[in-house]
């Protein structure tokens, strides 16, 4: 699925929603003051997520660096929703690796030793050599 965009009439209106009462384009979720190039137009409900193209669902957010609310939403918001999704269809249709279990080999006992009792008894010993 491509990803669509909004219509220029749908920009233009989202743009004038965001203007102050002087003219001045303010980001609609910081109320940060917008520069030429430093804003994009963004998708409410993500278009991947089903989010259509209406005025509503579009918001003026500011952009240009990690911290901008356009790059925070779309990094902390919107792709782990669209992985959530993805992941979730993923396993609706079958796509998915079933985990397999490791077979462990059967536990043991261990046996006691018991390999002196069949051996024969060793001479004894003196503990003292004889002098000679
Ligand atoms: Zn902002």
């Amino acid at each position: 699925m491509s990803r669509s965009e909004f219509a220029k009439a749908t920009k233009k209106a989202a743009f004038a929603r965001c203007c102050r009462p002087d003219g001045i384009p303010k980001c609609e979720e910081c109320g940060q003051l917008l520069r030429a190039g430093r804003f994009q137009y963004d998708h409410d409900k993500a278009d991947g997520l089903g989010g259509d193209n209406s005025l509503e669902n579009c918001m003026v957010l500011c952009s240009g660096s990690k911290t901008s609310c356009h790059s925070l939403k779309t990094e902390q918001h919107d792709k782990p929703l669209m992985q959530k999704a993805d992941n979730m269809r993923d396993a609706h249709l079958g796509l998915t690796r079933k985990k397999v279990k490791i077979k462990q080999p059967p536990k043991t006992r261990r046996e006691p030793r018991s390999l002196a009792s069949n051996l024969p008894p060793l001479p004894k010993l003196s503990l003292y050599r004889d002098a000679s």
